[in-house]
């Protein structure tokens, strides 16, 4: 999780990085910190709390001038989020410092080491403990601070993205990468270094994102020499041009990206699906699945590793794939699925979901299957991410960055990518006709427009957060295709307003949440025309019998819901499994409106983070 971002070049850097670490707050908030290099020292300032607070403490403790700068903003792990655990880190010289992302699992040892030989720390944090024992081997070898660098990371057990400066050596910062991304920008004469290329977009679209186990000597002037961590070889650059713009991560006149992100569902399903549902032809291409098409056939069982949302859209996808492909689909927490010695063989597909491509479990998960013999293809937002160069094959879901926190372009855009697939799996498979594959491509395709009908209930979904919004608990009910829907509403709502919820099978409702249900409850049921309807009315009479507050989600026109519900909100009608495209909607939006009259931080909700790149 962090952001870390960094500038060398011929520009004041404190804009930069300030920016910089505005815009990578997503990926943690609960302190942020500053170190420029002003010509003679470096000047340090950090603080718990947001950028925000950052910028008001460090404008009136330090002069921001300086050509060389860094910045961090932290997601705690080692430490809790106060002044003295912020980044960045001096070393006990006070000659270097440094900004970390990620986790140094031995740093209790080397701790241990460092002070028998006399070093003493201020913080809490593993990142402390990394920078002296970079002073250590830098004063102890007398070497430059990049094979200093070297060295101790190879003493180093973890996860890291670092960038690290010598105030003696004012000319270059040292960076490394392993777990965590990392990104350099090539400007003119100037240098940009980030955990995402957002902050240096409107300086340059150059940039070389370093692979794991690697770092790289960003010299003023000179550029940048990359080389592996562990033997010291040298890697050539590899110059990426972008294709990310300023205005896809910027808020563009919405209050919040997650309001922002919702209402981008219609273009980002859109984008997802764009020449690759070829409906005039009657054909779906996807290069990743194309050119394994023998691997996908002959696999005994498709396995899914994901966390959180990208775990829900996995759930959806088991009943997507069952049902058109007939591929038996097991759907695996990544977290879990590392751990337990699972039986995999090389005749199962594992598909690895992740909006950011960088979720630490999933990357994990990805590296036991391929060891086992599986074949990998992975699902993921941001190109060039750690799991989709680590897949063995993949699709991208095109869905444009997601920065809000809580997920939900990423969720339906993933569901998007994994009907493509599981469309031209049937097809290929011969389990569905060729007319009903086409009714399924002409359904995919009114998707979009369906979603915009969808949002159009915005201000009615307003009306019924105001009237629950003070409720304790909320309950989510869904059958089939619906109950991954389910799921996936309570987490939101948990998410960001901090309301308890839970999701439930609606018919499992009867074995235990049912004993929670009386006129305080507000029960909220995926309860759409085909996929179990009758099954769920009857769930909603055993709920009504009880006095729990219905909020029905139906389809346009439905009258059978209407008369016991409470409240009823209608999504357009689409065939069965493209309904979770729509249905999830107007829950997203609920959690939204009640997080907001709460008056909770809807983009930043306490203690989460957008990539979670620590297990
Ligand atoms: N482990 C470090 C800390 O707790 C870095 C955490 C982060 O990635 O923000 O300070």
């Amino acid at each position: 999780m962090c952001g870390i971002v960094g500038y060398i070049g011929h520009r004041e850097a404190y804009p930069i990085v300030l920016k910089g670490l505005k815009r990578l707050e997503y990926r943690g908030y609960d302190s942020a910190g500053i170190a420029l290099y002003d010509g003679t020292d470096i000047k340090l300032s950090k603080t718990k709390g947001k950028v925000l607070d950052l910028e008001h403490k460090l404008e009136s403790e330090i002069s921001t001038h300086g050509s060389l700068g860094i910045g961090h903003t932290r997601w705690a792990t080692h430490g809790v989020p106060n002044d003295i655990n912020s980044h960045p880190h001096y070393s006990n010289s006070g000659d270097l410092v440094i900004i970390h992302n990620g986790i140094i699992e031995n740093y209790g040892s080397l701790k241990q080491e460092l002070i028998s030989r006399g070093y003493t720390f201020k913080s809490d944090t593993d990142t402390e403990v990394l920078v002296n024992l970079i002073e250590d081997v830098k004063k102890n070898e007398n070497i430059k601070l990049g094979k200093a660098v070297q060295i101790a990371l190879n003493q180093v057990i973890g996860a890291y993205a670092i960038a690290v400066f010598d105030k003696n050596k004012p000319n270059e910062i040292v960076v490394a990468r392993l777990g965590s991304p990392l990104a350099i920008g090539i400007g003119e004469d100037e240098f940009f270094i980030a955990s995402d290329a957002s902050p240096f977009i409107e300086y340059t679209k150059n940039a070389i994102y370093l692979e794991d186990e690697e770092m790289a000597v960003v010299r003023r002037h000179k550029g940048v020499k990359i080389r592996k961590i562990k033997d010291d070889s040298l890697v050539d650059n590899y110059i990426q041009t972008l294709q990310l713009n300023l205005e896809q991560i910027e808020k563009g006149g919405y209050d919040h990206f997650m309001l922002k992100e919702i209402y981008e569902q219609p273009n980002a399903i859109r984008d997802t699906f764009r020449g690759r549902l070829r409906t005039d032809e009657a054909i779906i291409k996807m290069s990743g699945v194309e050119d394994n098409m023998k691997k996908f056939l002959n696999a005994d069982r498709i396995i899914v590793v994901a966390c959180g949302t990208s775990w829900h859209a996995g759930l959806v996808s088991e009943y997507i794939f069952e049902d058109l492909a007939r591929i038996p689909v097991e759907v695996e927490y990544a977290s879990e699925f590392r751990y337990r010695n699972p039986v995999i063989t090389d005749r199962d597909i594992v598909i690895a979901i992740s909006q950011s491509g960088e979720t630490a479990d999933t990357l994990a998960a990805i590296k036991l299957a391929k060891s086992k013999g599986a074949f990998v293809f992975g699902v993921c937002n941001v190109v060039g991410s750690s799991i989709s160069r680590e897949t063995h094959a993949g699709a991208y879901t095109h869905a444009g960055p997601e920065i809000g926190v809580a997920s939900t372009k990423a969720f339906t855009t993933q569901i998007t990518v994994l009907t493509l697939i599981a469309l031209r799996l049937a097809r290929a498979k011969g389990t569905i006709s060729s007319s009903e594959f086409r009714h399924q491509m002409i359904e995919l395709e009114l998707i979009p427009d369906k979603v915009k009908k969808a949002l159009e209930s915005d201000d009615y979904v307003k009306s019924i957060a105001e009237i629950y919004k003070n409720a304790s608990n909320f309950l989510y009910l869904g059958r089939g295709f619906n109950f991954p829907v389910a799921l996936e509403g309570a987490l939101k709502l948990k998410e960001i307003s901090y309301i308890h919820a839970e999701g439930y099978p609606a018919a499992e409702m009867k074995h235990g949440p049912i004993a929670l249900i009386d006129e305080n409850m507000p029960i909220v049921v995926i309860a759409t025309k085909k996929g179990h309807y009758e099954k769920v009315v009857s769930n909603i009479q055993e709920i009504k019998s009880r006095k729990g507050k219905i909020i029905g989600i139906v389809t346009e026109g439905d009258k059978q819901v209407r008369e016991l519900a409470d409240h009823v909100i209608e999504v357009p009608e689409t065939i069965e499994s493209l309904t979770p495209l729509l249905t999830t909607i107007p829950l997203q939006l609920l959690s939204y409106h009640i997080a907001l009259m709460l008056g909770k931080n809807v983009d930043q909700p306490r203690n989460l983070a957008k990539a979670v790149t620590v297990e």
